[in-house]
C-alpha cells in the first residue's frame, strides 16, 4: 500500500507548497530513524521535548523530499535571507495545524481501508506479551500486522497501523495511554473490532484520580468493538465493564465463576510448565504453557479468549501455546572479544524490528566508534515475496550503514547479490558460522556487532563464541532497570512531591557515581548518601544535584561547606558544633535538614525539644532548616500501621511547629520505599527511595526489575569419588560421587560465609547448584554432579532468577546486608541503553 503525496494532502486536509510527484511509504517523526529517503514523509510534531521542523534541514541533505509542518511562513522562508525563496525547490511541504493529528488522520485513513479483524490491547501490564504471544499461536495460518515493541502511544499506533497491507488476516495493536482523554483518539484510529484488557497497575497514576477513573478511560478503546475480553474476576474491571454500558459481547473469563463464557476450570503447576484447562461453549478443553508464573498464565489465557473468539482449531492453539517464547523485551549489550561490543536482539525477526534494532546499533557503534556489522538470520516473515523483502533489508542495512554483513539461512544466501556494496558473508546454516569463527575464517575485531536472529537458528551458540567471558566475579548493573523502578515509584506520586534517592553504601552496592549519574539525568530532587566522604566524592566526578549527607561527622563541616553537601541535624549537640563552624566561616543560610525521633529511637530530636529547637533556628542566621523529616521503623507491615500512624501524627505536628516560625516553605518527608507504597497519604512534600530503586520490593511483589546480578565463572570441574572430601577442615562431605565445580567467589568478595555446607545455592545453567564445604576467603566449591556444566560457564550468584532475597532468607537478614556487603573488589559492569 503506497499514497502519492495528492492523496495524502487531501486525506490530511493540508494546504500543499511544491509540487514534486511522489509516492509516499514510510511515515518518520523521529528524524534519526530515516531509512527510505526518497519514500518517506517526515512529520514535524511539536512535542515538549522539541520542534521537529529543526531537522527539516538535515533530512533535506539526506535526500527527504516530503514534510508536514505547521507554518510554512516562519517554519521555512523565514529562516533564509531573500524571503519569497525556499531553496528546497523540489521538496512538498504539506501545512497543517497540527501535524500529530495529521499523524493520526493519515494512521486512521489507511486503517479504514481493511476489514479484518483488529485486536486491540490496553492495559497496563503485558500488552507486549500478549501481543506477541497471540502472534507466535497464529502465525502459523494466519497473516498478521503487528504494532512492532511496544509502540502504543499518540505516536506509535498511528506508525504501528501505518503498515497495514490487503493480505493482513489479523492486525494486532497496543493501546497505551500517560493521561486522562488519550483513548479516545487511539480509538478513533485504530477502531479495534477484537477488545482486550489485558490488567491494570499503578502505572502513570499521577494523572488520574484514581484507578476507576484510569480503568474508565481505557475503556474507550472498545467503545466500537465487537467482542471484549476482560479477567471477570477483576473486581475493579468487572464493575467498570458494567458501569461503561458498552453494547459489545463479552468473553469475560473466571478461575470462579462457572457463569462467565470462559471458565478456568483448572491451573495445574508443575516444575516448569503449567496445565491450564477450561470450559467454553459448553466443552472442556485444556492447554499446556512452558511458564509456571502468574503473569504468563494471566497473559496466555488473554491469548486463548482471543483464539477462541477467532474460532482457531483448539489444537492450533494447543500446539501455540506449547511453543510459547519469552519476549525479550530489551535489546541486550554485552562485551564482545577483540574489543568488540554486542548487541543481542532476539525479541523476534521481522523487518520493523529490524530497523529499529540497527538504528540502536548505529547510535551505539557512534559513541564508541566502531565499525559496523550485522549477524542476520532469513527472516521469519510470512506473507511477503521473499524478493521483495531482501531488497528492503538491503536498502535498510544500507541506510544504517552497515559495514560488514554475515547472513545465515538458504533465504539470505540466494538473494546475497542483492547486498551489493559492502563486505559480506553468507552461510547456510549457524552451524557453519560457528564452525567459521572457530577456524579464524572470520575473525571480528573492533566491531560492534548487531546479532539479529530467529529464534530456530539458536544465534545464543554464536553469542556464546563471540561473547568475552571473563574469568573473574563482577557485578552487573542494569541501569535500564534502575531507571523503571523509579518510574515504578514516581508513577505514585502526585507530580509536585520531591523524590529523593538513598545512595548510601555505594547506592546499596550498585556503585555511587554510576548511580548518581544516572539519577541526576532522571532529574531527582535530592540524593542522600551517609557520609561527607561519598558526597565530596560525587561532586569532584561532577555529580551537581543536591546531596543530604544522613550521618554527618564533626570532622567534616569544613567539606560539607565547600562542595555544598547539606547535613542531616539530629541534635543540639550537632546543631552547636555546625552552627560554631558555620559562624566562623561566615557562612549565612547554609540548608540543613532537621530529623525528627518519631519512635525509631536511633538519631533525632524528640517531640519535646520543638520549643527549644525552633527557638535556636529563629536566633541565628547561618544554617536554614530546608527540611523536617523522620523515619518510620515498619512500613512495610500492616503489623506495625498503628504505629506507623503514630509516627506520622507526631511527625506532622512537629513539622506543623517548626513551618509556624518560619516564612520559607520547609519540605517535609517522612516515607521509605515501602511507605511510599503503603502510605500514600504520607508522602508529604517529598519521599526517600531507598531499596525498591534497586530492584527488591519491600512488600515481594514482582513487579519491580532486579538491578544487581553478581556473577562468576566456574575455573575448574573435578569428579570425586565419595569418599574424598570438600575444602577446609573436611567439612564438605560427599554422599555419592560427585562433580565439585570451583568459582571465584569468596567471603572477601561479600559471599556469605553461613551460605557454605549446603545452606545456600548459586544457579548454573540455571539449576540449583548448593555450596559444599565451607566458603573460602577467595573461592567457593559448588555441587554440579546433575547440572550439565562445563570450565567457563557462567554462575549466578545472585539476580533476576535468583533474587538477593532468597539469599537473605537463608541466612536470617535481610536483602539490604546482601546487596550493601558486595566488596569493592568486585568489579562493577553497568549497563544503560
Ligand atoms: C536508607 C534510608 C531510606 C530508604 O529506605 P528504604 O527502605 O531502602 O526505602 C529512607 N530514609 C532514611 C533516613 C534512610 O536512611
Amino acid at each position: 500500500m503506497s499514497y502519492t503525496i495528492e492523496e495524502i494532502t487531501r486525506i490530511i486536509k493540508a494546504k500543499r507548497i511544491g509540487d514534486n510527484q511522489t509516492i509516499i511509504n514510510w511515515l518518520l517523526t523521529d528524524s534519526r530513524s530515516l531509512s527510505f529517503p526518497d519514500e518517506t514523509l517526515f512529520f514535524a510534531l511539536v512535542t515538549s521535548r522539541g520542534d521537529g521542523s529543526k531537522y527539516i534541514a538535515d533530512l533535506y541533505s539526506r535526500g527527504v523530499r516530503n514534510f508536514v509542518i505547521t507554518n510554512y511562513e516562519n517554519q521555512i522562508l523565514a529562516k533564509f535571507q531573500s524571503r519569497g525563496i525556499s531553496p528546497y525547490a523540489d521538496a512538498n511541504f504539506l501545512e497543517v495545524e497540527n501535524p500529530l493529528k495529521a499523524l493520526q488522520k493519515l494512521a486512521a485513513y489507511h486503517r479504514s481501508q481493511f476489514d479484518c479483524p483488529v485486536v486491540g490491547i490496553t492495559g497496563s501490564n503485558g500488552k507486549t506479551v500478549v501481543k506477541e504471544w497471540l502472534h507466535q499461536i497464529l502465525a502459523s495460518s494466519k497473516k498478521i500486522v503487528r504494532s512492532p515493541r511496544s509502540y502504543n502511544s499518540q505516536i506509535g499506533v498511528p506508525l504501528s497501523l501505518w503498515q497495514m497491507h490487503s493480505d493482513a488476516d489479523v492486525a494486532i495493536i497496543e493501546a497505551g495511554i500517560s493521561q486522562p482523554d488519550e483513548m479516545g483518539a487511539l480509538e478513533s484510529m485504530i477502531r479495534p473490532t477484537i477488545g482486550v484488557l489485558t490488567n491494570l497497575g499503578g502505572a502513570h497514576q499521577e494523572n488520574f484520580f484514581s484507578m476507576q477513573e484510569k480503568c474508565m478511560e481505557k475503556l474507550k478503546l472498545f467503545k466500537h468493538c465487537d467482542v471484549v475480553i476482560y479477567e471477570a474476576d477483576n473486581d475493579l474491571i468487572s464493575n467498570c465493564m458494567s458501569k461503561s454500558m458498552l453494547t459489545s459481547r463479552e468473553i469475560a473469563w473466571s478461575r470462579y465463576d462457572m457463569e462467565r463464557p470462559l471458565f478456568i476450570s483448572g491451573i495445574q503447576k508443575d516444575e516448569n510448565e503449567t496445565t491450564i484447562s477450561f470450559r467454553y461453549l459448553g466443552l472442556d478443553n485444556y492447554y499446556k504453557i512452558p511458564f509456571i508464573d502468574e503473569a504468563s498464565i494471566e497473559n496466555s489465557i488473554q491469548c486463548l479468549a482471543i483464539c477462541l473468539y477467532l474460532m482457531i482449531p483448539a489444537d492450533q492453539i494447543r500446539a501455540g501455546m506449547a511453543q510459547l517464547e519469552p519476549i525479550a523485551m530489551r535489546l541486550e549489550v554485552k562485551e564482545g572479544k577483540n574489543n568488540c561490543l554486542i548487541i543481542n536482539d532476539s525479541y523476534n525477526s521481522d523487518l520493523s524490528s529490524l530497523d529499529i534494532a540497527l538504528d540502536f546499533h548505529y547510535r551505539r557503534s557512534l559513541q564508541k566508534g566502531l565499525k559496523r556489522t550485522l549477524i542476520l538470520s532469513d527472516l521469519l516473515e510470512t506473507g511477503q515475496n521473499t524478493s521483495t523483502l531482501y531488497r528492503r533489508v538491503s536498502q535498510l542495512i544500507s541506510s544504517k550503514q552497515v559495514q560488514r554483513l554475515i547472513g545465515v539461512g538458504k533465504n539470505l544466501m540466494n538473494e546475497f547479490s542483492k547486498f551489493s556494496t559492502i563486505e559480506k558473508d553468507f552461510f547456510n546454516n549457524t552451524a557453519d558460522l560457528i564452525e567459521a569463527i572457530q577456524l579464524g575464517r572470520i575473525k571480528f575485531n573492533h566491531e560492534s556487532i548487531l546479532l539479529k536472529g530467529a529464534r530456530r537458528f539458536g544465534f545464543e551458540k554464536v553469542l556464546e563464541e563471540i561473547e568475552l567471558k571473563r574469568h573473574e566475579t563482577i557485578l552487573e548493573v542494569d541501569l535500564n532497570a534502575l531507571i523503571d523502578n523509579l518510574n515504578y515509584y514516581r508513577d505514585q506520586l502526585q507530580p509536585k512531591t520531591k523524590i529523593m534517592c538513598m545512595i548510601k553504601a555505594a547506592a546499596y552496592g550498585a556503585g555511587s557515581y554510576e548511580v548518581a549519574k544516572t539519577l541526576q539525568d532522571r532529574k531527582v530532587d535530592y540524593l542522600g548518601v551517609a557520609v561527607a566522604d561519598e558526597g565530596a566524592e560525587l561532586r569532584k566526578v561532577g555529580i551537581t544535584s543536591s546531596i543530604i549527607i544522613m550521618n554527618p561527622e564533626v570532622s567534616a563541616f569544613k567539606q560539607m561547606f565547600q562542595y555544598s553537601l547539606e547535613p542531616e541535624v539530629y541534635s543540639f549537640h550537632l546543631l552547636d558544633s555546625l552552627l560554631n563552624a558555620a559562624e566562623k566561616e561566615g557562612i549565612t543560610n547554609f540548608p540543613i535538614h532537621i530529623k525528627i525521633d518519631t519512635g525509631m529511637h536511633r538519631l533525632g530530636f524528640m517531640a519535646d525539644d520543638m520549643p527549644e529547637l525552633v527557638n535556636r533556628l529563629k536566633n541565628q542566621n547561618a544554617l536554614i532548616p530546608k527540611s523536617i523529616f523522620s523515619h518510620l521503623v515498619g512500613s512495610d507491615s500492616d503489623v506495625f500501621d498503628d504505629f506507623t500512624k503514630d509516627q506520622i501524627s507526631l511527625f506532622d505536628k512537629a513539622a506543623t511547629e517548626l513551618q509556624a516560625a518560619f516564612s520559607h516553605k520547609i519540605i517535609r518527608h517522612i516515607c521509605n520505599s515501602a511507605g511510599i507504597e503503603r502510605f500514600p497519604e504520607a508522602h508529604y512534600d517529598m519521599v526517600r527511595l531507598g531499596i525498591g530503586l534497586y530492584g527488591v520490593h519491600p512488600s515481594n511483589k514482582p513487579i519491580l526489575k532486579n538491578v544487581n546480578t553478581l556473577k562468576t565463572t566456574i575455573l575448574q570441574i573435578k569428579d570425586l569419588d565419595k569418599i574424598e572430601t570438600v575444602g577446609y577442615s573436611r567439612k564438605g562431605v560427599l554422599t555419592r560421587n560427585s562433580r565439585i565445580a570451583a568459582i571465584p567467589i569468596g567471603y572477601a568478595d561479600g559471599l556469605n560465609r553461613k551460605l557454605g555446607n549446603h545452606n545456600g545455592f548459586c544457579l548454573v545453567n540455571g539449576q540449583k547448584a548448593s555450596y559444599i564445604g565451607n566458603i573460602c576467603m577467595d573461592v567457593s566449591m559448588i555441587d554440579v554432579t546433575d547440572i550439565p556444566c562445563k570450565e567457563g560457564d557462567e554462575v549466578i550468584i545472585y539476580g533476576n532468577d535468583l533474587p538477593a532475597e532468597v539469599l537473605a532468607e537463608k541466612l536470617g537478614t535481610i536483602p539490604y546486608e546482601i546487596l550493601a556487603n558486595i566488596s569493592t573488589r568486585v568489579k562493577r559492569v553497568y549497563f544503560l541503553d
